[in-house]
């Protein structure tokens, strides 16, 4: 029997690199996409050898042609820390606006079924918590956060749109925090940033005081939650991610036991809108999906870890800190 045939977009990046190890293993034929804004080839430069994998260096926020018949498309590319957002604000519009129109057609056109990937920022900052799929959001549209939630949100709205004007199969994947190896060392996230600052000597920089909450899934659970979800039948969005909260402060303090370092940690200033609290509802996800997550925190950082102490040298040292100032004026 042919392969059936798998679109993943932002392959390159983190979660779209693990996606595409996830299909390449069930024997799909992936075809990934990236335009390596953020996304980094070395996330998947394992697969180029294989006869069921090929690569197309594309910005999706442009016509997309596949050629062949497609199965199934996974719509990944975005940029996806605050410092990105900072940085290609039009980009991140862009991708989940355009990027979402031009790959629904697509899926419309090829009669494949679409998941995407939105996020617990469509909440904005929760004034509950847990957060429901019911809660509709705390959203500010002009924020520096504003170009990522509200695409997220349009992204969202189009999807089902597509599924029910033209019938399209959609699923909305809404993503909480996730953690784990091939995350950009520099990309200003809190494990990264943590992580990164403890190996190289400095103290870790807590924004605000340490007391906002967030809940941390690691990647290897979210890519069963979304592999579960796109193979159920339903086109609502669905929560995946770790229920477990820890406020910044906290985790700062796993991240000292962790490393061993002997550095501290120093607050600086909380960035704009940074949400106080995230923690996942997944009601929805054990009930509609038989999912939740296995991989403890301790367990997960554990193997992050090892794999930033892994990276090379260079790689490590040259982080540059000028963003995180930027980013908290
Ligand atoms: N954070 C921090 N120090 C850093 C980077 C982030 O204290 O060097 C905080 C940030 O203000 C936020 C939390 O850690 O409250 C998670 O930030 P991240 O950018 O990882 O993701 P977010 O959940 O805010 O999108």
């Amino acid at each position: 029997m042919a392969r059936k045939r798998i679109l993943i977009t932002g392959a390159a990046g983190f979660l779209g690199s693990h996606l595409c190890d996830r299909f390449i293993n069930e024997d799909f034929h992936v075809i990934a996409m990236d335009n390596l804004i953020t996304g980094d080839l070395r996330n998947i430069e394992h697969l180029f050898k294989l006869e069921n994998f090929e690569f197309y260096n594309h910005d999706v926020s442009k016509f997309v042609h596949i050629p062949g018949e497609l199965d199934y498309i996974l719509h990944f590319a975005s940029p996806a820390s605050p410092i990105d957002y900072l940085k290609i604000p039009i980009q991140t519009l862009k991708v989940g606006s355009l990027g979402t129109h031009n790959l629904l057609g697509l899926a419309r056109a090829k009669n494949a079924r679409m998941l995407i990937a939105s996020t617990s920022e469509i909440y904005g900052d929760p004034s509950v918590n847990p957060q429901p799929e019911e809660y509709w959001g705390n959203v500010n549209t002009v924020g520096p956060r504003g170009v990522y939630d509200e695409a997220k949100r349009f992204q969202e709205s189009i999807t089902m749109a597509y599924h029910t004007f033209h019938g399209v199969e959609t699923r909305i994947v809404r993503i909480f925090n996730t953690y784990g190896p091939r995350m950009r060392l520099n990309d200003g996230r809190v494990l990264p940033a943590f992580i990164g600052q403890a190996i190289r000597g400095e103290d870790l920089t807590v924004f605000g005081d340490g007391s906002q909450t967030r809940s941390f899934c690691y990647v290897s659970d979210l890519i069963e939650g979304i592999y579960r979800l796109l193979f159920s039948d339903y086109a609502y969005p669905v929560n995946i991610g770790n229920p477990s909260e820890i406020t910044i402060k906290q985790f700062g303090e796993e991240i000292i036991k962790l490393t061993g370092t002997k550095q501290k940690m120093i607050f600086k200033d909380l960035p704009v809108d940074d949400p106080k609290q995230r923690r996942p509802d997944i009601t929805k996800a054990k009930e509609l999906l038989g999912w939740e997550p296995k991989v403890s925190r301790e367990e997960g950082l554990k193997i992050t870890y090892e794999y930033f102490k892994s990276l090379p040298t260079d790689v490590l040292e040259k982080v540059e800190h000028k963003d995180f100032t930027t980013y908290n004026k």
